[in-house]
């Protein structure tokens, strides 16, 4: 059987975040990383996601990274391509998201695609072109400081401009608000016009029904994640997709739970405290790190005794996440570069060590330290299960030597609410009994 939507997301987070959102719609969803080498088995799956690593790289190896895992999608039969990107449209003037849609388009075959951002239930809409961050506009937002793709102007049509030599047009909310035939109509004037990209606006759910309807038979379609919630429902209208019971639906859970932060933000320093205050926990400090590896043979020690104790199966929290004073300590004696470079050492090392001895619920807080622990675990696939909280859902995927799959939870810095680390482990026990 073929998959019916094939997604290539420019970096790993953004990745899960479609992911979960087509599960949510009703897609049973696998995420890959990077193009697969092996043969996979797809019999139960109706979208796979490949992450990349395109956003800010050199717009040639973007291109060609795009095109591999194009070509993988179509020899699965893909009958739609998504190329994702941030919601906040996150690319230079150089690229990389116009000449990847280019790429790909010319690839497909295609003569026109939409270019829709927004993500409305996270407060990202677009409206006559420009991109809006809440209240503020795009580049009023905090975007404009962005270290590697500072968003400096919220006028996506002529961001686009300045990426592509084909001609890029709008797709108004005046168009949108007249239904689907109107934006068909709109989007076949703006083809006969020479339009080759279009932006659309989008301020609410309703916008992207109305564009999902008009868009669906494209070879091509790009956007944020909030076009994901809504395409679905097109695939089964046009029979593509059969209802699916139950598309999050992962195998039974099973083996000791452990929590690994490595985040920093506070929404996580919330999260460890809330859990210290109902599990243990075991502090590492990037200082000690560097001196010796004294530290992870104590945190070894106190996982061990914790984890594999018959009596008991409660989750335990091994962390470096700290206040931003003890952090800037830290970076002041080490340099920023080698305190992150520690923690995400020596976070993935434990991750390898217990995940072998026996750990099969795992949690990991922190974007930089989650593809830390995904590469020590050489994961290479996930299946997407249900959210935990909006955008981090529970995954599992196969490790070597492990008989039962790993339930995996990767979760971005400001993601989540307090009590997260324990909830999470209580949402996959109820999956478990259920
Ligand atoms: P977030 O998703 O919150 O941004 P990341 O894992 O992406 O989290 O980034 C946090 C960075 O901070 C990582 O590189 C991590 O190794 C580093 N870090 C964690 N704890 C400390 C600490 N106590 N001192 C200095 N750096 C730390």
């Amino acid at each position: 059987m073929s998959i019916v939507l094939g997604a290539i997301a420019d970096d790993f987070t953004g990745a899960t975040d479609l992911a979960n959102n087509l599960v949510r719609a009703g897609m049973r969803t696998l995420q890959v990383i990077g193009v697969p080498q092996t043969a996979l088995a797809l019999d139960d799956v109706d979208a796979v996601v490949v992450a990349l690593k395109s956003r800010s790289c050199p717009v040639r190896e973007a291109i060609d990274d795009s095109l591999a895992a194009l070509a993988w999608l179509q020899a699965q039969g893909a009958r739609q391509i998504f190329f994702k990107y941030c919601s906040t449209f996150d690319s230079t003037d150089a690229g990389n998201i116009g000449p990847v849609a280019d790429a790909l388009l010319e690839r497909l075959g295609g003569i026109q695609t939409v270019m829709v951002p927004a993500f409305p239930v996270n407060a990202r809409t677009v409206y006559q072109g420009h991109l809006f961050v809440g209240d503020r506009l795009l580049n009023d937002s905090g975007m404009q400081h962005h270290p590697l793709n500072p968003m400096t102007d919220a006028d996506l049509v002529r961001v686009l401009s300045r990426q592509t030599p084909h001609d890029v047009g709008l797709l108004a909310k005046s168009t949108l608000a007249e239904g689907t035939e109107a934006t068909r109509s709109r989007l076949d004037a703006l083809h006969d016009q020479g339009v080759r990209h279009v932006i659309c606006d989008t301020l609410d759910e309703d916008d992207l029904k109305v564009i999902a309807a008009a868009v669906a038979e494209f070879p091509l379609v790009t956007g944020g994640s909030g076009l994901g919630q809504a395409l679905p429902a097109e695939y089964r209208r046009l029979g593509w997709l059969h209802p699916v019971a139950d598309p999050g639906r992962l195998a039974a859970a099973s083996g000791a739970a452990l929590v690994l932060s490595g985040s920093c933000s506070r929404a996580t320093l919330g999260q460890v405290e809330d859990f210290l205050s109902r599990h243990e926990g075991f502090a590492l400090d990037p200082l000690a790190l560097a001196e010796s590896d004294e530290q992870i043979e104590q945190a070894l020690t106190f996982a061990r005794e914790r984890l594999f104790d018959e009596e008991s199966s409660a989750p335990v929290l091994i962390y470096a996440s700290a206040a931003p004073e003890k952090v800037k300590a830290a970076q002041q004696r080490l340099g920023a570069a080698r305190a992150g470079e520690l923690v995400e050492r020596a976070l993935a090392g434990l991750a390898r060590t217990l995940v072998t001895e026996g750990v099969g619920r795992l949690v990991v807080a922190g974007g930089e330290t989650s593809g830390a622990v995904v590469s020590a675990l050489e994961v290479t696939e996930l299946r997407i299960g249900e959210q935990v909280d909006p955008g981090v859902p529970w995954t599992q995927t196969s490790i070597e030597g492990r008989e039962a799959p790993l339930s995996l939870a990767l979760k971005s810095g400001n993601f989540g609410g307090v009590d997260f680390f324990s909830r999470a482990f209580d949402a996959l026990s109820e999956e478990r009994g259920s």
